[in-house]
């Protein structure tokens, strides 16, 4: 397998998840995997549902970090496990984002958008009353606001996951369409130092691609972007590098020659 580092994952630490981390550590060791880096939710100011409990996506970070360290006693000999989070962002609490970021020690931050407005995605009613094109502007023009006032971050997660909940997924979805906002994302990323993630997930969601898209890593490539990290986003052992041979050969079509893993918040770089 040309990539040995799944650096979006989820254990029990996050409220939809139900895996032991223990048991992440000993499959990325089965797969040969030489770096992991745990990610998991930190979604301040969440909207929920009201039937849910209404704090699934906040992580107990001081319990986190305990049970990671000793992990990493455990088998840091075997497997660098790297202490991250995947942070959600929104506009309105740029000011608790930068203090949380800055009070622990972590390796890696994935900035995400799961909201939109105070408005959620996966919910059908982000696209009730308007067309998919309409909702997805939205979509992209939010995360460009959300970069625009954050920087406490390292790569940004699926930056296409919006298509996962429309109507018609990714079916219609043309980058043209959304370039002044995507173009804009990007530019912005890669001025800062920052880059993406290459999210395996789109393709258990059945987009029959990654997140982002093959047309958004293209153009990202074509604007100069560099660091790229790579997630399989696997919420139990059995999806721990879910697609990764897949995920290489795109990149490499692509024209990226490197994938990145963070430690201490700076870019490793890795050849395929
Ligand atoms: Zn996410
Ligand atoms: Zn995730």
């Amino acid at each position: 397998m040309p990539i040995l580092a799944d650096c979006h994952m989820h254990t029990h630490h996050s409220g939809d998840s139900d895996a032991p981390m223990e048991a992440m550590i000993i499959r990325a060791m089965e797969l040969g995997l030489k770096h992991i880096c745990f990610t998991e939710h930190q979604d301040f100011d969440f909207v929920y549902e009201t039937d849910e409990p209404q704090d699934i996506f906040i992580t107990d970070t001081d319990a986190y970090q305990k049970e990671l360290r000793e992990m990493q006693t455990k088998y840091g000999d075997r497997l660098a496990i790297r202490f991250g989070i995947e942070l959600g962002l929104q506009t309105h609490i740029t000011e608790q984002l930068n203090d949380y970021s800055s009070a622990y020690d972590f390796d890696f931050i994935i900035g995400s958008s799961h909201l939109c407005n105070h408005k959620d995605p996966y919910l059908k009613s982000f696209f009730m009353d308007r067309d998919e094109q309409e909702a997805y502007h939205e979509y992209f023009d939010y995360i460009r606001e959300c970069i625009s006032s954050f920087s406490n971050f390292d790569v940004y997660g699926h930056l296409d996951y919006v298509l996962r909940y429309g109507p018609t997924k990714n079916a219609g979805f043309c980058y043209q369409e959304y370039k002044d906002a995507i173009d804009a994302i990007l530019r912005s990323l890669i001025e800062r130092g920052k880059g993406i993630e290459l999210n395996t997930s789109g393709y258990s969601y059945a987009l029959g691609e990654p997140h982002p898209c093959r047309e958004i890593l293209l153009r990202y490539r074509e604007l100069g972007g560099e660091i790229l990290t790579i997630g399989s986003d696997s919420h139990d052992p059995s999806r721990i590098a879910s697609d990764f041979n897949r995920a290489a050969s795109l990149l490499t079509d692509c024209g990226f020659r490197h994938y990145c893993v963070f430690e201490h918040r700076r870019p490793v770089f890795y050849p395929f």
